[in-house]
């Protein structure tokens, strides 16, 4: 997870991404940690950029219920899209990140 401010440069265009007034936070990866910093800022002044490599997120301690059959996969495992409807300043996107240029601030 990586979140930065508005100089961190994401292509716009072939990402679709609105323009905003807002300076923009980029969080890399959905999971625990992105997920729950991405909740906290929707909805605030900022525009918030999520990225995974999955449309969904999984909680992970539950795994061993679901390979002993105590749950079924779909009780731990939801759509990230779904968590945001409601936040109109939180754009997700499905990508997978191979590497980031801190310098250039730029991935
Ligand atoms: C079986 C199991 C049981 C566990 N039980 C517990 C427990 O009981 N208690 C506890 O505290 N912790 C537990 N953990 C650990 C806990 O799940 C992790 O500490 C926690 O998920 C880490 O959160 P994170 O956000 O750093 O990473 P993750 O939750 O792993 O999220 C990383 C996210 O980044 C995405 N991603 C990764 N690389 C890229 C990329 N290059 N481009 C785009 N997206 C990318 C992934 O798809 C993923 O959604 C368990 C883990 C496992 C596997």
């Amino acid at each position: 997870m990586l979140p930065l401010r508005e100089a961190f440069f994401f292509d716009t265009m072939s990402a679709h991404l609105p323009t905003s007034k807002y300076p923009r936070i980029v969080i890399i990866g959905a999971g625990f940690a992105g997920l729950r910093l991405a909740k906290k800022l929707a909805n605030k002044s900022f525009q918030v950029v999520l990225i995974d490599r999955n449309n969904f997120h999984q909680i992970q301690p539950l795994f061993y219920q679901v390979a002993t059959a105590g749950l079924a996969p779909s009780a731990i495992s939801f759509p990230i899209r779904k968590v945001f409807h409601n936040a109109k300043n939180v754009i997700f996107r499905v990508a997978s990140v191979e590497h980031i240029e801190a310098d250039e601030k730029n991935f």
